[in-house]
């Protein structure tokens, strides 16, 4: 019903895919990280190889601790790998950049700003008249379905209002690739489901490439076109699936339900032998 709204409500034509056409928006080679600790190394993720296609949706799944999030700030620029590179649109990643976006659990945005000066604000980067600004600005705050709330400060709005807001502003400066980790994980399960729908119809209208981290199955197996499995200690990706599942999706589908029973099996069966090798470890 909320799709049937939105799509009612925001006929809009947004420019779509990546900056750079027939690019590939991310190819991650070999990258590994290996933090420094007090007790020793941990070793957060052994090298990954994966190649996203452009208007891909890609889910990274797993337990805490598996080095899901190590992999965003690595692809985000903020974060240094300490082996493999990242190719971004084809090109070497040496830092953050505008062409990848990373959103959080937590909306950041400006409280001293309104929703439109937020969303504006990414902009301000690119050589755009004031009014080129808002036009642009306005078109995705439709697009996110907040069309009212421009004049709105952060405080007036909920939670997934807010998430709204920064999805708007990451889509507005145009990546080529959106990094989202658990951006809803802080939201109550109604606000939460609503905006798989809303994600999902977004997604479609720009088919934007996206790699998005959650440890929720059923939230990966709603929204994903590829879903790579990780386990911990050391963080690494231990299965891959495609999921081939009619858009949109519905969580109460049975397909839905029964492909994410098989990918859970898969993710405990992961867990199972990694609790194996560290039994085996310490009776060593
Ligand atoms: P996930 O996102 O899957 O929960 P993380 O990428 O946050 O996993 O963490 C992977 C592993 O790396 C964990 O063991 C975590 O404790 C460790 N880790 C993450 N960041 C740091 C850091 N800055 N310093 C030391 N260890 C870290």
């Amino acid at each position: 019903m909320f799709r049937r709204a939105l799509e009612a409500e925001a006929p809009m034509q947004i420019e779509k895919g990546s900056p750079s056409p027939g690019g590939i928006p991310l190819r991650i080679e070999g990258v590994s990280k290996t933090y420094a600790g007090r007790t020793g190394n941990v070793e957060a993720l052994r090298p990954v190889n994966l190649t996203v296609e452009p208007g891909e949706f890609v889910c990274l799944l797993g337990p805490s601790g598996c080095g899901k999030s190590t992999l965003l700030s690595i692809v985000a620029g903020l974060e240094e790998a300490s082996g493999g590179t990242i190719w971004a649109n084809e090109q070497k990643v040496t830092g953050p950049g505008t062409d990848r976006v990373l959103l959080f659990q937590e909306a950041a945005l400006f409280p001293w700003l309104d929703v439109l000066g937020n969303v504006e604000f990414g902009l301000r980067q690119k050589q755009l008249s004031a009014s080129e600004r808002t036009r642009i600005a306005l078109r995705f705050i439709d697009l996110v379905h907040l069309n009212g709330f421009e004049k709105s400060f952060v405080h007036q709005l909920s939670g997934g209002m807010r998430q709204r807001v920064a999805i708007a502003r990451a889509l507005a400066i145009n990546p080529a690739v959106l990094l989202m980790d658990e951006p809803f994980g802080a939201l109550d399960a109604l606000t939460r489901d609503r905006l798989y729908s809303e994600l999902e119809f977004i997604w479609s209208s720009t088919r934007k490439t996206i790699l998005f981290v959650t440890h929720n199955v059923h939230e990966a197996v709603a929204l994903g076109d590829r879903i790579l499995v990780f386990a911990p200690r050391p963080g690494r990706i231990v299965s891959e699936f495609r999921i081939k599942l009619p858009r949109p999706r519905s969580l109460e589908d049975h397909h839905l339900v029964d492909q994410a029973a098989e990918i859970l099996a898969a993710l405990k069966e992961a867990l199972g032998e990694d609790e194996q090798e560290n039994s085996n470890g310490q009776s060593k």
